[in-house]
């Protein structure tokens, strides 16, 4: 027998192996093999089984050592699934299966010393029998290493990979209650009282510390004094612990969604792509569960896309409470323990419905009847900073079409691709048009701040409106698009704003740091006032981020509790989660933050929404700007008066004419996206054409540009000129001390309508460049969705 073997190596090919016969039985096409490649031992994945070769090779195939798997870990749709990823984004096939499996820690391998064979032993005092390991080998002393370095060059010696196992559960240091009636100090009954609260009075020593904000030592001494008892706890890690908690909810659907219901369960069992377009709190997630529902009944597994972690606990949840056990929640804040438990779950079948962020896309489900796109709009769907460069919407449009199912793509505010696409007739559009149970679409405010009476940054109309809805008992949502304190630091003598050293950034202060942080390299520098430029003592800052707003609420309403939401404030785990749920409980009664706000959620208390400075955005260089700043308006807008009780928003604006403003406060949604659609169309940007985004980068700027424009000259003699657009500089110029050039190629849409004649010229280009330029590294982005 003879296997195809993809390796996660920077190749775009697979490799034929041969199978020995003592493996041929245990080999399956999706499982992991090891074979040597090169020179070492490699852990690869078998996409194809065969049991003869249409054409023999004219070198000798060398054997797998092994098989990893006993049973595939990709099933053959998967497989199917990858391998269009790994052609369509020009993405090396190996890496691709490698991003799709959840333990990266399988790859972890690391580098072990063995003696060869036929080489004795004792010759070898420092090398065990199972190897010794590179990291051990440093901390031996000079002359040792020296020995050992010898043997590796005359060949006694080798090194070779091992491939360490994850746990999948963590075991983590707990205590538990022996004896209570031992005399305590006060702030040890602290712990004994968290203790007893637990429904079993037992709880991990960290998360003690952590909820007590106490010392190891109160702990180690309860442990001494014999109150307690130290033990090993295992635990499974269901994600699902630190969810927001479920309201209850009576769910009554309206004709409108029973007719959205009825329409895609005609189509289960076909490939029939929606896009469900579906006002703010018109109830997408109901038919989301209804349709789930139905195909559990059948025997079948769904699964739901969401956009990252912000609104998965909202959402999660809301299925968890209809579903309960069979339903499992899959993003990158996972731990591995966590995110294997939750694999072997469903590939158990334990799990029926999951819900999860892009990657959740690769879970290994058997049977799958039904896939959701939720905010299908959401830029987090592509995965720009690695290989593979996927849009998990588009792959997943795919993977309907490999698996012939339903997919609904859901969204207030769809892409305009995706509108595009329903209006070619492509996807089949249906409409949610009335707000879910008696809620009324909210009425927006657009508040002129070039002439609007001002305390501070915010308009008096605002704060009256403010001030009555906490009056009220009732909740509101403040957008600021910025973090941190304040947004520049300009010169007041030579108009200069202050730049990272690093990166071609603004510098943004924040106030808790009292430092100067660069949000791209999250650099931190301290607050000067010193100009770099002209070297006078000017610097003044300016704007304002959420820290700022925070600052000023309080001012106004000291007895008003504000949580804040943004980058800062939910660097730690569950943290999304923790302040949502507190907000929802009405602990406090305004949620600031960042964009990070403005989509998914769904509180009925809310009744004030507004956006502190709308012109945020306005005048960025990317085709995808206006879209984006539209969407974030009219979502945010969406957040009030989803209960029983009217709404209202306020946008602030210093530009209340322009149109893209107009449109989104009086929320018409499709006089935007005809305006969009007929100016993208006019420069020809998708939907009117398929995007390649080049990137070259490097230490030395000038040998940069020099690379790409060697590169420049070959793309032109295969692609028309006025198709390549560049090379010019990235717009944000210089990360972490790189120089990053661009080029950004349109297909054109006559000669090549899906963009394939396109990626096969660059695949070639890049090959070639690969090989040829040393010292800068390319990158390629096809449907790139920021151009900066
Ligand atoms: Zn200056
Ligand atoms: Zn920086």
């Amino acid at each position: 027998m003879y296997c195809s073997i993809a390796f996660p190596l920077e190749v775009y090919q697979t490799y034929t192996y041969s199978v020995p016969e003592s493996l041929s039985d245990k080999l399956k096409a999706g499982m992991r093999v090891k074979a040597s490649f090169g020179s070492r031992a490699q852990i690869g994945y078998c996409i194809e089984t065969m049991l003869v070769l249409s054409s023999k090779p004219s070198y000798k195939l060398k054997e797998i050592s092994d098989v990893v798997d006993s049973t595939p870990i990709f099933s053959e749709d998967l497989i199917k699934l990858i391998k269009w990823i790994s052609d369509y984004y020009l993405a090396p096939i190996g890496i691709c299966f490698r991003a799709a499996h959840p333990s990266e820690s399988g790859f972890k391998r690391q580098q072990f010393c063995f003696i060869q064979e036929g080489e004795s032993p004792e010759n070898w005092p420092d090398i065990p029998a199972g190897g010794l390991s590179m990291i051990n080998f440093v901390s031996l002393p000079d002359l040792k290493q020296k020995k050992i370095k010898e043997g590796l060059s005359s060949g006694k010696l080798f090194i070779d990979n091992i491939f360490p196992k994850v746990k999948e559960a963590r075991r983590v240091a707990a205590v538990k209650i022996l004896n209570t009636k031992l005399p305590i100090t006060s702030r040890q009954q602290d712990v004994i009282d968290l203790l007893l609260s637990l429904d079993t009075p037992q709880e991990e020593i960290r998360v003690i510390q952590k909820k007590l904000k106490c010392s190891s030592s109160v702990i180690n001494k309860l442990i001494e004094n014999g109150v307690l008892t130290k033990f090993e706890m295992e635990v499974p890690a269901d994600p699902f612990d630190h969810l927001v908690a479920e309201r209850k909810r009576d769910v009554k659907l309206s004709v409108e969604q029973s007719d959205v219901i009825d329409n895609i369960e005609k189509h289960f069992g076909t490939f029939y792509p929606v896009l469900l377009h579906g006002i703010t709190g018109s109830g997408k997630t109901e038919v989301y569960i209804e349709l789930a529902k139905k195909q559990l009944e059948t025997g079948k597994q769904v699964l739901i896309l969401v956009p990252e972690i912000a609104i998965t606990p909202q959402i999660a949840a809301r299925f968890r409470s209809t579903f309960g056990e069979q339903v499992a929640i899959w993003h990158s804040q996972m731990s591995d323990s966590e995110r294997l438990w939750t694999w072997t779950q469903i590939q158990k079948n334990a799990i029926r419905v999951v819900v999860g962020a892009r990657s959740a896309l690769f879970a290994p489900m058997k049977d799958i009847g039904l896939i959701v796109v939720d905010e299908e709009q959401e830029a987090s769907y592509k995965q720009d900073d690695q290989v593979p460069r996927y849009h998990a919407r588009d792959a997943a449009v795919m993977y309907a079409h490999i698996l012939n199912i339903p997919i609904i793509l859901g969204s207030a505010t769809p892409s305009l691709e995706s509108y595009y696409l329903s209006a070619l007739k492509r996807y089949k559009r249906l409409e949610l048009n009335q707000r879910f149970g008696d809620a009324q679409l909210p009425h927006v405010h657009l508040v002129d701040m070039t002439e609007a009476p001002r305390q501070g940054l915010f308009s008096q109309e605002l704060l009256a409106a403010l001030d009555k809805t906490l009056k009220d008992g009732k909740q509101a949502i403040i957008l600021q698009n910025r973090r941190g304190y304040n947004t520049v630091m300009v010169c007041s003598e030579c108009k200069q704003i202050l730049q990272c050293p690093s990166c071609s950034v603004a510098l943004t202060y924040h106030k808790r740091l009292d430092k100067l942080m660069c949000h791209v390299c999250n650099a931190t520098y301290p607050l000067t006032i010193t100009c770099p430029h002209c070297g006078k003592q000017t610097l003044t800052a300016v704007g304002h981020g959420t820290q700022k707003i925070e600052e000023e609420l309080k001012k106004i309403f000291p007895d008003v509790r504000v949580a804040r939401m943004d980058m800062d404030t939910t660097r730690t785990k569950h943290a999304h989660a923790r302040i949502l749920n507190e907000f929802e409980q009405q602990q406090h009664q305004i949620l600031l933050g960042t964009q990070m706000i403005a989509k998914g959620l769904d509180f009925p208390n809310v009744t004030l929404v507004s956006i502190m400075n709308a012109d945020t955005g306005i005048g960025i260089p990317d085709h995808r700007a206006s879209e984006r700043l539209f969407q974030l308006i009219y979502q945010v807008s969406g957040r009030s008066g989803r209960g029983k009780y009217p709404g209202d928003v306020y946008i602030q604006t210093f530009s209340p004419e322009e149109p893209l403003i107009q449109m989104a406060a009086k929320l018409e949604l499709r006089a935007f996206y005809n305006l969009e659609l007929f100016q993208r169309k006019t420069l020809q940007y998708p939907p009117f054409s398929r995007l390649f985004l080049i990137r070259v980068s490097g230490k030395n700027a000038r040998e940069v540009e020099a690379a790409i424009g060697r590169m420049y000259k070959a793309l032109v003699t295969k692609i028309s000129p006025s198709c390549c657009l560049g090379p010019a500089p990235a717009p944000i110029e210089r990360i972490k001390d790189k120089t990053r050039w661009q080029i950004l190629i349109k297909a054109d849409r006559k000669n090549d309508p899906n963009g394939n004649r396109t990626a096969g010229i660059l695949i070639h280009v890049l090959k070639n460049f690969r090989q040829q330029e040393k010292g800068v590294k390319v990158l390629i982005n096809r449907d790139p969705i920021s151009l900066m």
